[in-house]
């Protein structure tokens, strides 16, 4: 990213806010990749006049619709559901549900916009989408969310297929949510077919599918550790979140010999310096999966310090794991980052450093891989799953991981061949938002203006 004044950037940057207005979160994202695309597509003259980023900027669609469905105390509970389906040039729209009550259609078109650039750096067939619900699952009892995840497919079964748009997991919807919303569709639709991934096993789902995005941050870590001749037993590492994507960061970094010393939720973090065991993780994956606890239960539970209210970026770490939420790194985060030794971080969570935050890495020299790279393993399992049911067939948890660390070690050469600067340094945000544009664009091109 250039600090000079960019002309065209701030054209371009003022007609996405006057187009969508309010969309702060859309804005953001979009911006991330504009400071890059914008200076690599100057002297090319067909990108320009096909308007090509203008385009990709903007949703193929969006649908928005009522869900209602009845709690347990018989009200009429009334939410909105949304799926956008962002650009579909490369494969089907791809991309999870979110249901959380920050949920709008601004954070749906950032998580869109970001999936179609993550989804082209998988080499896989797959366009980008994202859905989700301002629905809040946090206390809702196993009938509600079967009542609510039936609801909100009726609708959605209308705009989703095999070979349009393959929904998945994503905040607050896991293998369960996903198993109801799948027995709906069958329902509604009368054909076994692969409409969602993150499926049971039992069903079509893919061996390492629940592992996959928190292995593929590792996997990723692990490259660019191994460009600077460094390995990862022995790292302190700071991961933050405690669901599906920290739990198995977590456990792909013990296993690799790192010393994990946090994890957090929205509450707080909980910080333990001897370093969190595999047994801790067992303890925290059973509390977080199985009896839907707060992270503050560790303290008492696995003997760690319990710090209220705060995220865990003021903790002596060499390496860096967000795996929470959007925006979760703010610009004192990173300065403190910095001065606890952090020297690298590869992002789980979309979009988790503000852009003072990424500015601050930047100029610090610490090694940093955007969430379009560093956690494009879920959708790239989720890929190999579509592929497994168009097969009828279900692949090995060897065969699987094996195409995950493929694959996430060619994004990592991907972003060492777009983003090498010259004096030698990797800017892996640039080198992602090009290798993924490049393809989409081609594809783009060759439609003509559709
Ligand atoms: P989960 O719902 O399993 O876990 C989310 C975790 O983040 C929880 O610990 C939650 O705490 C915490 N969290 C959520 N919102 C906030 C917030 N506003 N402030 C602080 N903490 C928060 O979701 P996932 O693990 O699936 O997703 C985590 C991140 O990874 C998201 O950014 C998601 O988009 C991204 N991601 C997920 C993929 C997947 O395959 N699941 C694929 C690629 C990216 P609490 O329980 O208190 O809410």
């Amino acid at each position: 990213m250039s600090m000079i004044k960019d002309i065209e950037l701030d054209h371009f940057m003022n007609g996405v806010i006057r187009r969508n207005p309010g969309e702060t979160e859309f804005h953001q994202a979009v911006q991330e990749v504009a400071v890059d695309i914008i200076p690599h597509i100057r002297h090319n003259e067909t990108v320009k006049k096909m308007r090509i980023l203008e385009r990709m900027t903007e949703p193929d669609r969006i649908v928005s619709f009522r869900v209602i469905w009845e709690d347990d105390k018989g009200n009429i509970r009334v939410n909105r559901g949304y799926r956008v389906q962002q650009n579909n040039a490369i494969g089907p729209y791809k991309g999870g549900i979110r249901f959380h009550p920050t949920v709008t259609q601004s954070v749906l078109k950032f998580l869109a916009f970001e999936q179609v650039f993550k989804n082209s750096l998988t080499g896989l067939p797959l366009g980008g989408g994202k859905g989700g619900s301002d629905f809040n699952p946090k206390g809702k009892s196993d009938r509600e969310i079967m009542r609510f995840c039936q609801a909100f497919m009726t609708e959605l079964s209308k705009y989703i297929g095999p070979n349009t748009d393959v929904p998945a997991g994503d905040i607050g919807v896991g293998g369960r949510e996903v198993g109801y919303m799948f027995g709906q569709y069958k329902r509604l639709i009368d054909r076994f077919e692969g409409v969602l991934t993150g499926k049971g096993v039992e069903f079509g789902g893919s061996k390492i599918r629940p592992e996959a995005t928190g292995y593929g941050v590792v996997y990723m870590m692990q490259a660019m550790l191994k460009q600077k001749s460094q390995e990862m037993a022995g790292k302190v590492c700071a991961v933050s979140g405690s669901g599906n994507v920290a739990q198995y960061c977590v456990e792909k970094l013990l296993e690799l010999g790192a010393k994990v010393v946090s994890m957090s939720d929205s509450g707080g973090t909980i910080y333990k310096e001897t370093g969190i065991s595999k047994d801790d993780l067992l303890w925290i994956m059973n509390l977080k999966n199985v009896r839907g606890g707060r992270i503050s239960e560790a303290e008492a539970g696995i003997g760690a310090e319990y710090l209220e209210g705060k995220r865990p970026w003021q903790i002596e770490c060499e390496l860096a794991f967000p795996c929470a939420t959007q925006n979760e790194i703010e610009a004192d985060d990173a300065k403190s980052l910095i001065k606890k030794g952090c020297k690298a971080i590869s992002e789980g969570a979309n979009m988790p450093s503000t852009p003072a935050a990424i500015e601050i890495f930047r100029e610090g020299k610490i090694v940093h891989a955007p969430s379009k790279a560093a956690n494009a393993g879920g959708v790239a399992v989720s890929g190999l799953e579509m592929s497994q049911n168009s097969l009828r067939m279900s692949w090995s948890r060897e065969d699987v991981d094996n195409h995950l660390r493929n694959i996430m070690a060619d994004i990592h050469d991907q972003c060492v061949a777009n983003g090498t600067n010259s004096n030698g340094d990797v800017d892996y945000f640039k080198g992602a938002n090009i290798a993924g544009f490049e393809k989409v664009s081609r594809a783009m091109l060759a439609y003509g203006a559709i």
